[in-house]
């Protein structure tokens, strides 16, 4: 479904206030997220945008990239489950695109979703570009920066509520960028 329509459409649909457990997140609050997520940069942070877009030819990729994060970003891999170290990452800050800088996510957006993989609730708007894939027999749904077309990770329609969006991301694919530093 288009996101945009999406979020219209939950922005008119009446909130049911004693459905949602106390403290539970609206799409109110995912609206704040992202609408502030700039509050997360550092000072100071570079301004990169999904719309100057990076091009490059894959032996300069290959030449830029350490070899994993090469085989996700360029060639749709999948790094081991568990092994990243961003999973168990908390601070403040944003996730970017480690082939370009693109920011992609802010830590008020991650989640611990068990499966091993950095995952998150929702994204920066504007940031995805994404695509149906089947080397899984199953269509997923595969995403990628918009800026650099590096592979990111899949979305999944189990996440919590009230997105249900699991952005299941490959952790050598982000750099985190720690609010503080
Ligand atoms: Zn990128």
């Amino acid at each position: 479904m288009d996101r945009r329509l999406f979020l219209l459409g939950l922005a008119t649909a009446p909130l049911c206030a004693h459905a949602q457990p106390k403290g539970a997140r609206t799409m109110k609050d995912i609206d704040a997220m992202q609408k502030n997520w700039k509050t997360y940069l550092a000072a100071g942070a570079p301004a990169v945008s999904p719309d100057e877009p990076l091009k490059l030819a894959d032996a300069e990729w290959r030449k830029r990239l350490p070899g994993e994060s090469y085989s996700v970003l360029r060639k749709e891999g999948t790094e081991r489950a568990g092994t990243s170290p961003l999973n168990g990452e908390k601070r403040p800050g944003v996730f970017v695109c480690a082939g370009c800088g693109l920011p992609l996510f802010t830590s008020e957006m991650k989640y611990e979703s068990g499966t091993g993989w950095p995952s998150f609730f929702t994204t920066i708007p504007g940031v995805f570009e994404q695509k149906k894939d089947f080397y899984l027999i199953y269509p997923r749904s595969e995403y990628h920066c918009k800026r650099c077309g590096g592979h990111q990770g899949h979305v999944f329609d189990d996440g919590p509520p009230p997105t249900n969006q699991r952005w299941c991301n490959n952790g050598v694919a982000l750099k985190f960028l720690p609010k503080g530093a």
